[in-house]
C-alpha cells in the first residue's frame, strides 16, 4: 500500500501478496469530485497471474471440510465486525453513501454474508433413491465447480462483492473476485484480513480495474468455468457473449424498473414512508428501488399530495454527515445521464412535482462540486416513456394512476424487467392473486426489501439468469453428480 498526497493507492491481491500495476486509474470521492484513489488498471496478465494462484490453491481448498473452512469465514467476518467504523467510512467516502447507510446496512451485510454461508454450508444433503427390482441404488454428490470469476456493480460495493465470495468459497471453490473500478477501496481492505482470518494464499483473488479490460479478460478466460455478475443488463448481454465459447456457467443478477402497486385500501401510514424509501435509499441506486408507483384512483391525490410532502422532506446532504437521508449519486456521468431523464419527462409534458429543476439543494460548500440531486417525482407521465420503461437508477420515482387489478397488473408488467415488485393492499386474496401474476422475481406485500437470505433472489425477464439464496448459490457453486451402484 501506498499512500501519496492523501490519495490511496490501490493493489491487486494475488495468491496471498499485495501486487502492485504497471498503470492506474482514478477512481472519485462522489461527494466531491476529487480523486480519491487509484485504482490497478489490470488486464489479461493480472488475471493469468490469478488463475494460476487460484489453481494452486484449489486442491487444498477444495479438500477442506466445510467445517474448516466454517470456521474460517467466521473468522473472517469477525475481523471484518471488528473494523466496522473504518469500512463504513471508506465506503461513504468511496460510492457516496451516507455513512449511516453504510453503519447499518452495507457493512453489516457483507460481515452476514460470510456468517450465513460459513452456517448454511453445514446443512446441505444430497440425494439417494433405491431401485431394488434393478439391484441398484443412486445417489448424488457436489462438488466445487473449480475457479469462480466474480464481478460485481459500484452501488452496494462490499456487500454484494461478499454475497458472491462467501457462498462461493464456502463450497469449496477459488476465487478471483473483480469490484467495480470506481468503487474498490472496501475490497482491497479486506484483502488485508484474510490471512489473518486463515483463508490460505490463493483461494480469494482480487483484481481491480475495469470491466472492457479486466472484466473481459476473466469473463474470457478458459480456465475460469463459472462466472456470477452482478450489473446491467447490457454488460450481461457481452458477458454471455464473450463466455459463449466455453459454455461457462453463468448466474446474472441484473436491474429493474420495480413497481409498486398501491390499491384503495392500502395503510398508508406504512406504506407513504415504505415508498419514499423504497424509491429513494441509497440515492435510489439499488437493484431493488421502486421507480414506478400505480395509485388506485380513489386514493391517489391524497396519496400524491402526502408522498411529496414526505419526499421534500429528505435531507440532501454530506455523505459524512450523520443527519443526512441521501449523499451523492456515484460519478459525473450518472448525475447527467439521471438528471437528463428528468428533462425528458419534463419536454414529453410530464409534471414535476419536486427534486430536479424544482428544489434547490443546501450542500456544504466542500461539497459544492459534488454529484447530488435531489428526490425528484414525476407524474402524468405515459406508460411508454422512457422515464416509465428504462431503468434510471437514481433518485427518481414517477407516480401513475390506475383503476382496476387486471389494468394495474398488465401494465406492471410491460416492460422488459421482472426483478422487484411492491403490493399495498389489506386484502389477503387479492396480495395473493396479483402476486401470482406480476412477472417479477420478488414480491413484497406491504413492506419492502425484506430478506431471508435462505429463499431465492433474483429476476426474470431482462432482470436477469438464475437466482442465489442458501441452496440456490450452493447448486451454482457445485456441480452435481449422479453416481450408480448394482450390488
Ligand atoms: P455495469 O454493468 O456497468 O458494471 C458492473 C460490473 O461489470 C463492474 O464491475 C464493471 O467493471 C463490470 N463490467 C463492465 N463491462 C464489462 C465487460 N465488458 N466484461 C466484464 N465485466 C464488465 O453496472 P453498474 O453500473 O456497475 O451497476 C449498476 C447496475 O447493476 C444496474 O443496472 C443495477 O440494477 C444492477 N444491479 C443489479 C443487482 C441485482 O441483484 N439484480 C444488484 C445491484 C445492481
Amino acid at each position: 500500500m501506498a499512500d501519496t498526497k492523501n490519495v490511496l493507492v490501490l493493489e491487486n491481491f494475488i495468491a496471498g501478496k499485495f501486487v502492485s500495476c504497471a498503470s492506474y486509474l482514478d477512481s472519485y470521492d462522489p461527494s466531491t469530485g476529487n480523486v480519491y484513489c487509484r485504482v490497478p488498471d489490470s488486464g489479461r496478465d493480472e488475471v493469468q497471474a490469478a488463475v494460476a494462484a487460484a489453481q494452486n490453491a484449489f486442491p487444498g481448498w477444495s479438500s477442506k471440510s466445510p467445517q474448516e473452512r466454517s470456521l474460517i469465514m467466521n473468522k473472517l467476518a469477525e475481523l471484518i465486525e471488528h473494523d466496522l467504523e473504518a469500512f463504513a467510512q471508506a465506503e461513504s467516502k468511496d460510492q457516496g453513501k451516507t455513512i449511516t447507510f453504510a453503519r447499518m446496512v452495507d457493512i453489516p451485510r457483507a460481515v452476514y454474508n460470510f456468517r450465513f454461508f460459513a452456517s448454511s454450508i453445514l446443512h446441505h444433503t444430497t440425494e439417494c433413491t433405491q431401485m431394488d427390482h434393478m439391484g441398484c441404488m443412486h445417489y448424488t454428490i457436489r462438488t466445487p465447480v473449480g475457479i469462480a470469476g466474480l464481478i460485481s456493480p459500484w452501488n452496494l460495493p462490499l456487500y454484494l462483492l461478499t454475497w458472491k465470495i462467501a457462498p462461493a468459497i464456502a463450497s469449496g471453490n477459488t476465487v478471483i473476485a473483480k469490484p467495480s473500478e470506481m468503487t474498490s477501496v472496501t475490497a482491497w481492505m479486506m484483502c488485508k484480513l484474510l490471512d489473518k482470518a486463515g483463508i490460505p494464499p490463493g483461494v480469494v483473488n482480487i483484481i481491480f480495474g475495469s470491466g472492457p479490460k479486466v472484466g473481459d479478460a476473466l469473463v474470457s478466460h478458459p480456465e475460469v468455468p463459472l462466472i456470477s455478475f452482478t450489473g446491467s443488463t447490457l454488460t450481461a448481454q457481452h458477458i454471455m457473449e464473450r463466455s459463449a465459447p466455453y459454455c461457462k456457467k453463468l448466474s446474472l443478477e441484473l436491474g429493474g424498473k420495480n413497481p409498486a402497486i398501491i390499491f384503495e385500501d392500502a395503510k398508508l401510514e406504512e406504506c407513504i414512508p415504505t415508498t419514499v424509501r423504497s424509491s429513494f435509499a441509497n440515492q435510489g441506486e439499488i437493484c431493488l428501488c421502486t421507480s414506478r408507483i400505480f395509485v388506485q384512483r380513489s386514493i391517489y391525490n391524497e396519496f400524491l399530495k402526502r408522498f411529496v410532502e414526505a419526499a421534500k422532506k429528505l435531507k440532501v446532504g454530506s455523505p459524512s454527515d450523520p443527519t443526512a437521508d441521501m449523499g451523492a449519486l456515484i460519478s459525473k456521468e450518472h448525475l447527467a445521464k439521471v438528471s437528463n431523464y428528468v428533462k425528458v419527462a419534463q419536454a414529453e409534458g410530464a409534471r414535476i412535482l419536486c427534486g430536479e429543476g424544482v428544489d434547490t439543494l443546501n450542500i456544504p460548500s466542500r461539497n459544492q462540486t459534488g454529484y447530488f440531486m435531489p428526490p425528484t417525482v414525476i407524474t402524468d407521465i405515459q406508460d411508454d416513456s422512457c422515464c416509465m420503461q428504462e431503468e434510471i437508477f437514481g433518485p427518481v420515482t414517477c407516480v401513475v394512476v390506475f383503476d382496476t387489478e387486471e389494468e394495474v397488473i398488465s401494465r406492471a408488467n410491460s416492460v422488459k424487467y421482472g426483478l422487484a415488485a411492491t403490493i399495498w393492499s389489506s386484502n389477503v386474496g387479492r396480495v395473493h392473486r396479483v402476486a401470482k401474476r406480476l412477472q417479477s422475481g420478488l414480491v413484497w406485500t406491504n413492506c419492502w426489501l425484506i430478506r431471508d437470505l435462505n429463499l431465492p433472489f433474483g429476476g426474470m425477464k431482462a432482470s436477469g439468469i438464475g437466482r442465489e439464496g442458501a441452496k440456490e448459490s450452493y447448486e451454482f457453486f457445485t456441480e452435481v453428480k449422479t453416481i450408480t451402484i448394482k450390488h
